[in-house]
């Protein structure tokens, strides 16, 4: 029987588990609290931060909301994340990407002050991730390594195959496999564009993270039977629908199904747990920067 790994019911273990930890901050004297900032007036951009919002609000860590015209000089933005970084009740940052054209992400992401940056994608926190000494966990690989071991994987002496090489996914994901940590250990292949014979790669992993954007590219034939396969894929594709498009992952679902051990859904797996984990940084920011002991799950 595959395993249908439910990355709703992740999530909301986390966060149950994360109540506690904030009860105990905000006992100290210190409720957490995450400012977004969108200077985006894309709606799918909207609606991520606003699910953000949501769920900090729904573990008890406050949300700050900041707007900041897509129009405006750049200098607006440094200014804002300035204040942010010296504002003592505010214990992390998320610049919701992409920023308008005009204005330079790498630079954003630099300007964020590394304690405050709960994304993880200050190249501090990048170095220290790949140190093997992480402080903020990219959100979403740090979600999957909770799936695969939701799964009951071990990842030890394992192969692993991640598809796609982005930062925000496919090269911190890599660095979290190879760790001589919980949840690494594995042997680890980095795929992408220009990767020859990929079936015969992804054929060889046993654990599989498919992080492409390319709808349904990896079926049941490129997978090793019993493997775990993690989607975190997600593509519109035109439907029949009344959205006219449905949701798709980089996996086509009803094959892949047939041979793997495991495998995440999408919509419900990898996604619920980007947002978990972020609620997760925002706790550890809040303890490391008050230096105070929360237990994390
Ligand atoms: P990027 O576009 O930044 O990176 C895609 C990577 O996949 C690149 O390294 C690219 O290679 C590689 N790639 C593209 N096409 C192929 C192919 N045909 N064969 C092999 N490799 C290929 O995407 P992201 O990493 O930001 O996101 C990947 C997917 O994950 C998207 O669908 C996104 O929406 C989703 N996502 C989901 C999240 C969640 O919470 N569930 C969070 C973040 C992203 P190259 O480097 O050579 O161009």
């Amino acid at each position: 029987m595959t395993e249908i790994i439910d990355g709703n019911a992740v999530a909301q273990s986390i966060r149950d588990d994360l109540v506690a930890s904030i009860d105990r901050l905000v006992d100290a004297g210190q409720r957490p609290s995450l400012a977004t900032v969108l200077m985006s007036e894309d709606p799918a951009s909207e609606t991520y931060v606003s699910m953000k919002q949501d769920d900090c609000e729904e573990v008890g860590i406050e949300a700050i909301d900041i707007d900041i015209d897509p129009d405006a000089d750049a200098a607006e933005l440094y200014d804002t994340i300035e204040d942010l970084n010296a504002d003592e009740d505010v214990n992390g940052i998320l610049v919701q990407m992409p920023v308008p054209d005009h204005v330079e992400d790498r630079s954003v992401l630099r300007a964020i002050d590394p304690m405050k940056d709960v994304d993880g994608f200050h190249p501090e926190n990048v170095g220290r991730l790949v140190a093997g000494d992480a402080r903020y966990k990219p959100c979403t690989p740090h979600g999957i390594q909770k799936l695969i071991e939701s799964a009951g994987v071990n990842t030890e002496g394992k192969d692993a195959v991640v598809v796609g090489r982005s930062d925000i996914v496919g090269k911190p994901m890599a660095n979290l496999l190879i760790q001589k940590a919980p949840g690494g250990n594995a042997t680890t292949t980095v795929c992408h564009s220009r990767t020859e014979n990929l079936a015969e790669r992804t054929r060889n992993a046993d654990i599989l993270v498919a992080a492409a954007g390319v709808p349904e590219m990896i079926d049941g034939e490129m997978i090793q039977e019993g493997a775990t396969v993690i989607d975190v894929g997600i593509n519109r594709v035109d439907a029949d629908t009344e959205k006219g498009y449905e949701l798709v992952g980089d996996v086509e679902y009803e094959s892949a199904k047939e041979v793997a051990g495991a495998i995440t859904p999408v919509p419900g797996g990898v996604g619920p747990m980007t947002r978990a984990m972020l609620l997760y940084n925002t706790v550890k920011a809040t303890g490391l920067q008050h230096d105070i002991d929360v237990d994390l799950p």
